[in-house]
Formats: structure tokens, sequence, C-alpha cells
């Protein structure tokens, strides 16, 4: 079997849901999903084609190195062509499974589970007051999830205290949380957790918003709560500065988001810098990647949760993964208000039910893209398959 033809579209998503379509001499072909790439990725893609036509489909750990290593000096290290080469990575992987007739996770090893635990990513404002965020975590609860996440890095926020108003805008650059940004951090913390109750999950995200000092003063002040876990307090990129939190932290801290590969990973989970590492699968390096980076935190007793804001394609891709790795925890689900998630799949049925994904034992990834309903909200500017 030989590769034909590589095209891509691109739909609305967060950014953009850009899809890869690999065609075969032997009818067989593969869909795959990345986020994140923009419309670099779509130009990455079309330069990468040609390199791959006539090549043996199902060499798919060999054809990422080679292109990866190929092109170390145009960003084989980490952004756009990385992402780029995940959607090509993901869609051999769905095109493999297809041509041997057996779902991702025969070929990673088989599954651990087969249940997939997601958690609901949901927007709590912080000017919201108790029966405000009561109405997002029940309308979360009445949509069967056992788990959300929010966020509680705070652009601008007021409050009134006596006589006096405090307003908070937080300073673009400056990493230091004020008194008040501090207490309201804490505060909406509590209310979530109050409002969800003892059966709900709840993970935060600081959005990479904070310094050491103000971080582990946040951690401190939630050491109470008991959260699934404090999502990147401090910025990614500096592993010690994490690793002082982390220390610091009665909570489990994860991050891993924004990083690229196993590469950009092994600080992190070398240094233990984390409780749980959550890549996000279609953007950082794809399947392969993503299930060795799971098996390295594992010997670290690290827990993997990938960060996800795919389609249902994207995400029933990661969901492979999670099925495949023992240190799984829970995978993302961003799209709570998004009516088109389940229309541009040919199953036209929610793939997530009360919470969780169940694996299905159908060839490649397990749900195919309705091309004639995503090609509704294709992305300006970007072509469809061509
Ligand atoms: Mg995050």
């Amino acid at each position: 079997m030989k590769i034909t033809s590589i095209k891509t579209a691109a739909t609305v998503g967060h950014g953009m849901h850009l899809w890869v379509k690999i065609e075969t001499d032997a009818g067989v072909t593969g869909l795959g999903e990345c986020v994140h790439g923009g419309t670099q990725a779509i130009a990455t893609i079309e330069y990468l084609a040609p390199k791959l036509i006539g090549r043996d489909p199902f060499a798919i750990d060999a054809i990422f190195e080679e292109m990866r290593r190929g092109h170390v000096f145009d960003g084989g290290t980490g952004g756009a062509l990385i992402t780029a080469l995940t959607g090509i990575e993901i869609a051999l992987w769905d095109l493999k499974g297809k041509a041997l007739g057996v779902p991702l996770y025969e070929l990673m090893g088989g599954k651990f589970r087969d249940k997939i635990w997601v958690y609901a990513d949901c927007e709590v404002d912080p000017g919201m007051d108790f029966d405000q965020i009561k109405h997002v975590v029940d309308d979360v609860m009445e949509r069967g999830f056992t788990a959300l996440k929010i966020d509680i890095d705070i652009g601008a926020y007021s409050t009134t205290r006596g006589t006096q108003t405090f307003t908070v805008v937080k300073d673009k650059f400056n990493y230091t949380a004020g008194q008040i940004e501090h207490e309201r951090m804490i505060e909406l913390v509590d209310m979530v957790t109050r409002a969800a109750g003892p059966g709900m999950a709840v993970a935060v995200d600081i959005h990479t918003r904070l310094d050491v000092t103000s971080a582990i003063r946040v951690a401190t002040d939630l050491a109470p709560y008991h959260l699934m876990w404090l999502e990147e307090p401090v910025p990614p990129e500096n592993v010690d500065a994490m690793r002082e939190v982390k220390q610091h932290s009665k909570n489990p801290i994860c991050a891993g988001e924004n990083l690229y590969l196993r590469h950009g990973l092994r600080e992190l989970i070398e240094k233990q810098a984390v409780d749980i590492i959550m890549p996000d699968l279609p953007k950082c390096g794809g399947l392969s990647e993503g299930r060795k980076s799971a098996n390295l935190a594992e010997l670290y007793y690290i827990a993997f949760a990938p960060h996800n804001v795919s389609s249902p394609i994207g995400t029933m891709a990661s969901a492979h993964v999670c099925a495949s790795v023992p240190n799984f925890l829970v995978l993302e689900y961003h799209w709570l208000h998004r009516n088109y998630w389940t229309t541009i799949i040919k199953e036209k049925d929610d793939i997530i039910k009360n919470g969780y994904i169940t694996m299905n034992d159908r060839p490649g990834i397990g749900v195919e893209l309705d091309e004639e309903v995503a090609s509704q909200y294709q992305y300006p500017g970007t072509t469809w398959f061509k």
C-alpha cells in the first residue's frame, strides 16, 4: 500500500479544527485532526505532502521521526511544524486501523479500560455570585459529568468592601497577584466546590498567570479543598519554578498543554515537577508521542490527563491513547455549548454519555466526519480537501 494524496480542510473550532485526509492506492483512507497550528500548519502539510507520496502508510513512527528530524531547523522541536506532523500522524493511525480492520487501541497494546472518564471545561466569570456559579455547575452535572474544570485567573474584577470599591485590572505582563485578586481566586474555588458537592471532581486552571510566591500562596490557601488538580500555576518554560510550587501544594499540580513531544515533557517528568501531565495530543506530536509520554510519566507514578479542545475526531483519537496507558486519569471536553459537536460526525450521536466515552470496536479512530455538514463551518480562506 502506498500513500497517493494528503489533503486538508479546516473548520472553525478552538481557533481552528484542521483535518488531514490521507488516501492510498488501495482505496483505504485515514482522517486526522490537529489544533493550534493555524494556517501555518496547513502550509506545512502542503509542503510535506510531496515527500510522503509513495510511502508506506503503516510506517507511522518512522515517517513522523524522519519528517521531524529532517526539518529540525524549521521547528522540529515544537510549534506549528509539529502540529502539522501531528495531523498527518493521526490520519496515518486511522488509516492503519481501517486497513487492518481494528480499533487503534488494539494497535497500541490493547485496552486498560473500556470507558474514558471525561471532565467538562466550564466557564465561570470572576464576577459571578454563588447562585450564578451554582447554575453553571448544575448545568454540567445535569449533562451527566462527574468532573469539571474552572478558570480562576482573573482579568478584571471589582468588589466593594465596606464603603470602598476595589478594582482588579490584571497587568498583562506582571505575574504577581494582589491581595484582592488572591482572595477572589480562593472565593471562586470555595463557591464552585460548595456548588459541586462531594461527588464532583473539580480542577482549577490558572493559565500560567502567577509567579512562584503568588502561586504558593494560592496553593496554600486551596489546601483544604481536595481539588482534582491545580493547573499551570506558573509559566510552563521554567520547570524548577513549577517544581517549587508543587513542593508547597497539597493539591496535585498539572501542566504540559503548552509543551511539545515527549522531549518537551521530559524535564517536567524527570524532575517530578508535576503530579499530572496534560499534553494536547492533536497538537503536541500525536498518538505515539502521547503514549510514549504517558509511559515515561508512569515511571514516576505521574498521571496522564490530556488537554483537549478538538472535535469528536481528535477527542476520540486521544481516547484511544487514554485507553491504552495505565496511568490515564481523565480527558478534557471543551464544547459544552457547541451545538455542532455531534452534527459534524456521521454517527449523529454524542460520543460522551454520562461523563464517559465508551470505546467502540470500529476500525481506526471509530468516528467519521460528515463532510457535508462540517463544510458548513469551513474556516474562512481555507480549501476543502483539494
Ligand atoms: Mg489550561
